[in-house]
């Protein structure tokens, strides 16, 4: 479970256009589905309490959201118990409205992950978090436990982990937030954060990123270096990671679409900017196991490169901070 906080004010530093590409490759076999659930929404973030209609702006940006795993190929193994099996898993409630949930022999299908999401008010600060739950346990045949535990996927657990996968897991956003829910960027405003960027980040937590095993076996233990072969070639070099080892370093920049952006996985995102994939965010998604078709070509890696120096020059001298309120 990993927190998201609004990092402290800054002046935002010109951005430099870069004449990046990012080279998508073959088309997808059979894109990552990702289903929401709002059986737990029950303090109003997704649903209007007073007449139980969906709120339906809120949810297309969740869709959204998840939209930018779609690239994600990987055969997942439906999880559909038959008589003698059993799973269960347990987890936060998502709306903090009650005791915690326990899932007991929910069917999910081939290629697709489940995330049950709410939010609710709390301390400012947090935006929301996400997690895979606990006590994940299966019993039954053998086919149905490695469906539940790894969906078919090979060398998921410990030091040597290659791979990653799980049934799904839980968000929850805080409802305190002036949050902008809104698809054009042109909305944003520095009063608010992007509800858009904070889904994506979560979601991406449930896809392992700082938490699978499979990411864990990539860093260096002697520098705490993100060495994973994917970002290693779009980095130019092992990549920093926060203190936690659960998201690139605060401030770490790659590109989205021709333009240097701050990553999307790394600890905050300032009010009022929306950061989703870079060509390293997805390059980590590939190092942990994700077949990821929009990872760049290392032609494109070496003009990033060039592109990361010119920027942090640029930021180091004009990205004054100041504290948040
Ligand atoms: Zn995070």
């Amino acid at each position: 479970m990993r927190d998201h906080t609004p990092k402290s004010w800054r002046r935002a530093a010109p951005m430099q256009l870069l004449a990046c590409l990012l080279i998508a490759s073959a088309s997808p076999v059979s894109a990552l589905e990702i289903e929401f659930d709002y059986t737990y929404d029950t303090r109003g973030f997704f649903t209007d309490l007073a007449t139980g209609a969906p709120r339906i702006d809120r949810r297309a940006l969740l869709d959204l959201a998840a939209s930018h795993y779609s690239g994600f190929t990987d055969t997942l193994r439906a999880i559909a118990p038959a008589e003698g099996d059993q799973w269960s898993v347990s987890f936060l409630h998502p709306s903090l409205g009650g005791p915690g949930v326990t899932l007991n022999n929910v069917a999910i299908e081939a290629d697709t992950l489940r995330i049950y999401v709410g939010g609710s008010p709390s301390a400012p600060g947090v935006l929301g978090f996400a997690g895979t739950g606990v006590n994940l346990q299966a019993t039954g045949s053998a086919a149905f436990v490695d469906a539940v535990m790894t969906r078919g996927q090979l060398d998921t657990t410990g030091p040597d982990a290659s791979d990653y996968a799980t049934w799904g897991g839980y968000i929850w956003f805080n409802a305190s937030n002036d949050w902008y829910f809104g698809a054009d960027a042109a909305g944003l405003s520095p009063g608010g954060p992007d509800f858009l960027t904070t889904a994506t980040h979560e979601i991406g937590h449930i896809l392992g990123f700082g938490e699978a095993d499979s990411w864990r076996a990539q860093i260096d233990p002697s520098t705490g270096l993100f060495t994973g072969a994917a970002s290693v070639a779009v980095y130019g070099s092992g990549v920093p990671l926060d203190r936690y080892g659960s998201h690139w370093a605060e401030g770490t920049i790659n590109v989205r679409d021709g333009q240097m952006q701050e990553t999307m996985m790394d600890p905050s995102t300032l009010f009022g900017e929306r950061q989703l994939p870079t060509a390293l965010d997805y390059a980590g998604f590939a190092d942990m196991g994700w077949q990821v078709s929009a990872v760049p070509e290392p032609e494109t890696a070496l003009m990033l490169l060039a592109g990361l120096a010119l920027i942090g020059l640029r930021a180091r001298r004009t990205g004054g901070r100041c504290s948040d309120t």
